[in-house]
């Protein structure tokens, strides 16, 4: 028997599976689809995640291209929030695909002792004895392990089957297209931010000339089919006009609903991870450090509380999971809101371009090196 079930090979499932298998755990990993894989993301990997991702093997934080920054766009003004730095500290954020980011996080799980990883496994949902999860329902065979950890994203099957799931309203939804850029044109080394009325668009620099196009929007505000919505809305703001100039799509349109919410990050034998344990909203884009951070974590809980029944650890690591997201999720819930009201936001930003210090900490808070909570200047640990 393995020590670890991992249901989910993304991001927050394959960066558990390395951490455990270097700490000598047993883990087994599952994932339904094969590598490369694609996913509706922003794709841009916050410098906590770009130093989490160095910690994982990857020396240049999984390739990409480096950006400095948010810059927000709302009519004629731009306001610019600079990541912080301090010494030793990353400082850049980095645009990388997912197809290829995934696929090399999951390589190293592969490559890892004492992870056995698989691939185009569906894992049919959890085995559950006496009320307790006692390994997972694979290819109607039973695979068991002390503790099941769920990294299965934020419309998380297993979360869902262990009656944790919150249902939310679909009042925003997510879609993202690649482009190639017109010879001559370059990104710079932002995220771009256009704010728009119910919707707002993120760009994302990439290599090869590409640059992701994201947009964000409540549910209500858009029509379906959603393709002449989203060409309409990005040719509006001037500055994203004048990027896409020329430019050719390279990828489909992917659009996937936004936000999950779990009753609970835990139930006997079982642990939420990543995008599964909830997912609030992609605004303040920092959903891969997150869950690179918080398997970090789950990984020292787990090896220090080696050999004893994870029912008695598992909600003190819930309770510090929290804690650790706690400023993020404000900021998220405070920035939705202001996305909601576009004369207060276009106020915010207005204030934030004279005070760009205050501007660059609370960057710093969804870059996932800084807290709300004074001390200012403290970095988190
Ligand atoms: C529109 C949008 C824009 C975003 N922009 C950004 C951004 O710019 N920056 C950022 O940091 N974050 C962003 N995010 C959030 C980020 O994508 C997620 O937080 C991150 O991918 C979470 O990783 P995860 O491993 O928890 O889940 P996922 O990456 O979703 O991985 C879950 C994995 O589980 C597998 N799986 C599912 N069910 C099963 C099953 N039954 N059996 C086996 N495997 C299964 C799936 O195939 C998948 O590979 C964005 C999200 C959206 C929707």
């Amino acid at each position: 028997m393995t020590d670890v079930a991992i249901v989910g090979g993304g991001i927050a499932g394959a960066s558990l599976a390395i951490a455990l298998g270097r700490r000598g755990c047993s883990v087994e990993l599952f994932e339904a689809r094969t590598f490369p894989r694609d996913k509706p993301c922003g794709e841009g990997i916050m410098p906590a995640g770009v130093a989490a991702l160095q910690r994982l093997g990857l020396p240049d934080g999984g390739g990409g291209v480096p950006f400095r920054g948010v810059r927000y766009h709302h009519g004629s003004r731009v306001a610019v929030g600079r990541f912080p730095s301090a010494p030793g500290e990353e400082s850049c954020g980095r645009g990388q695909r997912r197809l290829v980011l995934d696929r090399q996080v999951f390589d190293i799980a592969v490559a890892t002792p004492g992870v056995c990883a698989h691939t185009a496994v569906m894992v049919a949902g959890p085995e559950v004895e006496n009320g307790r999860v006692v390994g997972v329902q694979v290819h109607g065979d039973v695979r068991r392990a002390p503790l099941v950890v769920a990294a299965d994203g934020a419309h998380s099957r297993f979360r869902h089957r262990l009656h944790l799931n919150v249902p939310v309203p679909r009042s925003r939804i997510g879609a993202r297209r690649h482009y190639r850029l017109a010879a001559g044109r370059t990104a710079e080394p932002w995220v771009d931010i256009f704010l728009g009325v119910g919707h707002e668009f993120y760009v994302t620099p990439l290599p090869a000339g590409e640059v992701l196009v994201a947009l964000l929007a409540e549910a209500g505000a858009v029509s379906q089919p959603l393709e002449p919505i989203f060409d309409r809305w990005r040719a509006a703001p001037p500055g994203l006009r004048q990027l896409l100039e020329g430019a050719e799509p390279v990828s489909d349109l992917l659009a996937t609903p936004l936000a999950a919410r779990a009753r609970a990050g835990y139930a006997p034998g079982a642990v939420l991870l990543g995008d599964a344990a909830g997912f609030l909203d992609p605004i303040t884009g920092g959903g891969i450090a997150q869950a690179l951070i918080t398997s970090e974590r789950l990984a020292a809980f787990i090896d220090t509380h080696r050999g004893r029944n994870p029912d008695t650890w598992v909600p003190a690591f819930e309770r510090e999971r929290q804690a650790l997201l706690r400023d993020y999720h404000l900021l998220t819930r405070g920035v939705l809101g202001l996305a909601r009201r576009p004369v207060l936001a276009h106020a915010a930003l207005v204030g934030l371009s004279y005070l760009p210090s205050l501007f660059s900490h609370l960057v710093g808070v969804s870059a996932g090196t800084r807290s709300l909570t004074p001390p200012f200047r403290t970095p988190r640990a």
